[in-house]
C-alpha cells in the first residue's frame, strides 16, 4: 500500500491518510479541512466519539474496534477483534484456551513452555514486525491494513486504486 502524488492526502499524528479515508473512525464523520480531530491512539474521531473510542482500540493491532463482534477474553482488559487475540510467542489466532504469563497471552501449546524459550519465540517475532511497522509508515492507517501486501495498488477501505 502506498501513495501516489495524485492522491490528496491529509497529515494527522504524523501519518498520511487518503482525504477520502480521513474521517471519525466510529462514525464516519467527515472532518472539515480547518478542523483538528481528536486522536485517540493516533487515529482521528470527532468530537462526540473520542470519549467511547479510547475503550474500544483492539489491544491486537491498534486499530478502532467497530465490528459489532469482538472479543473480551476473561481476565484481560483488553477488546480484541475477532482474528486479533493472538499468542505473544507464535503468532497464531487463539481459538480456544489461552494462558497468561504477566503481559503476555499464550496459546495453550506454548503456555507450557519455559520462559526462555518464549523470550526467544518474541524476539524472532519482533523482528518481523519492525519490518511490517515500517511498511505500514507508508501506508493510510485506515486501509493500509497489516494483512494486505505492501505490493496491493487498492485502498483496502474504499476499494479505489491508488
Ligand atoms: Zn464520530
Ligand atoms: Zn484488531
Ligand atoms: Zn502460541
Ligand atoms: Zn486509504
Amino acid at each position: 500500500m502506498g501513495f501516489k502524488d495524485i492522491d490528496p492526502i491529509r497529515l494527522f499524528a504524523e501519518r498520511r491518510w487518503h482525504e477520502r479515508c480521513f474521517k471519525c473512525q466510529k462514525c464516519s464523520l467527515a472532518f472539515a479541512r480547518d478542523k483538528v480531530p481528536e486522536a485517540v491512539r493516533e487515529l482521528p474521531f470527532c468530537d462526540s466519539c473520542a470519549g467511547d473510542a479510547s475503550k474500544l482500540i483492539c489491544g491486537g493491532c491498534s486499530r478502532f474496534i467497530s465490528e459489532s463482534s469482538f472479543l473480551k477474553p476473561k481476565g484481560i482488559h483488553k477488546l480484541y477483534h475477532v482474528g486479533c487475540f493472538k499468542c505473544d510467542a507464535c503468532g497464531r489466532a487463539i481459538e480456544s484456551g489461552f494462558k497468561t504469563r504477566g503481559e503476555l497471552v499464550l496459546c495453550v501449546e506454548d503456555g507450557n513452555k519455559s520462559q526462555k524459550v518464549i523470550s526467544e519465540m518474541i524476539a524472532t517475532r519482533s523482528e518481523v514486525k519492525m519490518d511490517s511497522s515500517s511498511v505500514k509508515k507508508d501506508s493510510c492507517p485506515a486501509c493500509g491494513s497489516a494483512k494486505a501486501s505492501p505490493a496491493s495498488k487498492f485502498c483496502g477501505e474504499c476499494g479505489h486504486k491508488f
